[in-house]
């Protein structure tokens, strides 16, 4: 990913230029996009920070990881950032279980469709 931050107040054919970032899109490849379809998140527990962009042509959403040269050329661009921290209950759940498996989704979703099964699934001893 780049950086292109526009000189403030600079035009272009007349029209005020916009800061972009180049970037790949899964769909599309390499694609300029606004800042104004960019948003960095940065992880307040780490620092680690990672941008979601919107494709202006095909419209997907993505992410791609920002290291910190990388986050403060974005944020002197003038980017939206936006601040998160890892729920607490990600720290809270067993670590004594097993994953869960591809059977036990395939199982769990045909439950769905058949509500006493998932009505005696739910109220069983765990
Ligand atoms: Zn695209």
């Amino acid at each position: 990913m780049e950086v292109h931050p526009a000189p403030i107040g600079a035009l272009h054919q007349g029209k005020l230029m916009t800061s972009f970032v180049t970037t790949t899109c899964p769909n599309c490849g390499e694609i300029d996009v606004p800042l104004s379809e960019v948003v960095l998140r940065v992880n307040d527990d780490d620092g680690s920070g990672a941008c979601v962009l919107r494709c202006t042509d095909c419209g997907a959403r993505f992410s791609k990881i920002a290291d910190d040269s990388m986050m403060i050329l974005l944020v002197a661009a003038g980017i939206e950032v936006q601040t998160w921290v890892k729920p607490a209950e990600v720290d809270e759940r067993p670590t004594h279980l097993a994953p869960i498996t591809h059977a036990e989704l395939v199982a769990f979703a045909a439950m769905l469709d058949d509500p006493a099964a998932l009505s005696g699934w739910m109220s069983a001893e765990r």
